[in-house]
C-alpha cells in the first residue's frame, strides 16, 4: 500500500472484495491517517496510480480538490477487476466510488474505517470509452469529486435527480446532481489544457461549443449550479476563485450572486 504524498489518499494492490466487510481489526483510532511516508516500493499498479495522482496535483483544479480531501474520511484506491466491474453493472467503466465501512489495516499498524473506496485502473480508460473526461487522470479526478462529496455529506447524501431540457440536451442524462457536480468540476479541470468538454453522464459526447463558455454554461444550468453553491459551498466557492481553468461557470455564478448581495460599491460593515 502506498500513500500519495501527505494526502489522505492510499493505493493498494491487495485484492479487496468490493463492498465486502473485512474482518475487523479493532482500530484504535478509526479516522486516523498516518504521517506522510515516502512512496517507495509500490507495485506497478500502485505506482501507476500515484503517477496519475501526481498529474492531477499539478493542475490548479486538481490541486485544490486534493487539498480538500479530509483526513477524517480518506480515499482508498483498489484495482478495478472484472469481478468488481461485473458486480457494479454494465454502466461501470474503469472507475467507481463507494462509501465503505470496511476496516483496512494500514502499514503504520493503524487502520482505516469509514472512507471512500474507489475501484480504478488507469490503463483501461481508453479501451472502455473515448471522448472528453475519459483520459485516465480525468476519470480518476471525476471519482475524487465523488469521494470529496461523500466525505462532506456522509451517508446522508440524497441523490437529487435533475430533469428538463437545456439547448436540446436532456438534463436527465446527468442522472443526478452528484454526477452533474463531478462532470462540472472535471470539465473545469479539463479546460486547463483542452477545449473539448464532456456533455453529460450518459455518454462521453462533447459539450456543444455554444455551451462551452463559463457564461453560457452558468446561465443554462443555473438551477443545478445554485443547488451546488448552496449544498457544497466550500468547494464551489474556492473553485470560483481559480483563474487557471478557462471554463469556470462558478466564477460567473458567484460574480452574479455577489452582485446581487452587494448592489453598491459598499460592502457590509
Ligand atoms: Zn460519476
Amino acid at each position: 500500500m502506498l500513500q500519495f504524498r501527505d494526502r489522505p489518499i492510499f493505493v493498494t494492490d491487495t485484492s479487496i472484495p468490493y463492498g465486502a466487510q473485512l474482518p475487523g481489526s479493532a482500530p484504535a483510532a478509526p479516522f486516523y491517517v498516518p504521517p506522510a511516508r515516502p512512496g517507495v516500493g509500490g507495485t506497478a499498479y500502485e505506482n501507476s496510480v500515484i503517477d496519475v495522482l501526481n498529474r492531477i496535483e499539478r493542475q490548479a483544479v486538481g490541486h485544490l480538490l486534493l487539498s480538500l480531501i479530509p483526513v477524517y474520511y480518506p480515499v482508498l484506491i483498489v484495482k478495478m477487476t472484472d469481478e468488481i466491474a461485473n458486480a457494479l453493472g454494465t454502466s461501470t467503466c474503469n472507475a467507481a466510488t463507494i462509501m465503505s465501512r470496511d476496516t483496512i489495516p494500514l502499514p503504520s499498524g493503524k487502520a482505516l474505517r469509514g472512507y471512500s473506496k474507489m475501484a480504478y485502473t488507469p490503463s483501461d480508460s481508453q479501451e472502455c470509452r473515448k471522448g472528453p473526461g475519459t483520459r485516465p487522470d480525468e476519470a480518476l479526478f471525476h471519482e475524487l469529486v465523488h469521494a470529496y462529496h461523500r466525505a462532506m455529506h456522509g451517508g446522508l447524501n440524497p441523490f437529487y435527480s435533475i430533469t428538463g431540457t437545456i439547448s436540446g440536451n436532456d438534463l436527465s442524462d446527468f442522472g443526478n446532481l452528484d454526477e452533474f457536480q463531478s462532470i462540472l468540476v472535471a470539465n473545469m479541470y479539463i479546460s486547463e489544457y483542452s477545449s473539448a468538454l464532456r456533455r453529460d453522464h450518459k455518454s462521453s459526447a462533447t459539450l456543444p461549443p455554444e455551451l462551452s463558455t463559463s457564461r453560457a454554461y452558468c446561465d443554462a444550468y443555473r438551477p443545478s449550479i445554485k443547488l451546488l453553491a448552496q449544498r457544497q459551498r466550500r468547494l464551489m466557492n474556492l473553485l470560483s476563485f481559480l483563474t487557471e481553468p478557462r471554463f469556470n461557470p462558478l466564477r460567473a455564478y458567484f460574480s452574479d450572486e455577489r452582485r446581487e448581495l452587494y448592489p453598491t460599491d459598499f460592502l457590509p460593515q
